[in-house]
């Protein structure tokens, strides 16, 4: 079986000081290894009847466009503030220092419908706990949340309570 992490690049102090950046681009730039990550993505949801897969911009649009093919699913944008066209909701979270906003459009999802929330990575949680908010506030029920990495020592599990994590690469410490 392929091995997901020797496509993962460390770039230190990305975007600031005191940041490990895990850069997906070279995961992307190989065939076999993206192919490998969109299945295992997918895997655990083969027969959840999965209608929806979000995305969270923008690394996340990558996985989960790919990810809503591969399920036969539509695929929903969940974007920073001011992005979307159409008419949208929003919600906002905590960060270290100040507040974040994701948005979706208020008629992408509709009640009853299922959905998969897909990210490319999963550290705090919050950017994804917000997200869940956001289709669970237009009645989407969530089958699933799936990251192709999770940085373990942040906890980020801790803000997505009772939900179905499902992630690929694990990474105990920094
Ligand atoms: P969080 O809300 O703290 O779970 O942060 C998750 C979001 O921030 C994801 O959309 C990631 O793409 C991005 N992110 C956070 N930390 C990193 C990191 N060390 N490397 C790459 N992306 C990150």
């Amino acid at each position: 079986m392929i091995d997901l992490a020797q496509y993962i690049r460390d770039v230190r102090d990305f975007p600031k000081k005191g940041i490990v950046f895990k850069d997906i681009t070279p995961l992307l730039g190989n065939p076999q290894a993206l192919a490998a990550a969109v299945e295992q993505l997918s895997e655990p949801f083969t027969s959840s009847g999965v209608e929806i897969v979000t995305g969270i911009e923008s690394r996340g649009f990558i996985f989960a466009s790919l990810v809503a093919q591969r399920l036969g699913a539509g695929f929903v944008p969940i974007r920073k503030p001011g992005k979307l066209p159409h008419k949208t909701i929003r919600e906002s979270y905590d960060l270290e220092y100040g507040k974040d906003t994701v948005e979706i459009h208020a008629d992408a999802v509709r009640a009853g419908q299922k959905v998969l929330m897909v990210d490319d990575l999963l550290a705090t949680g919050g950017t994804m706990s917000a997200a869940c908010k956001l289709v669970e506030s237009l009645g989407g029920r969530i089958v699933g949340v799936a990251f192709v990495i999770e940085l373990c020592f942040l906890n980020g599990r801790v803000k997505l309570p009772g939900r179905n994590v499902h992630t690929l690469l694990k990474v105990a410490s920094e």
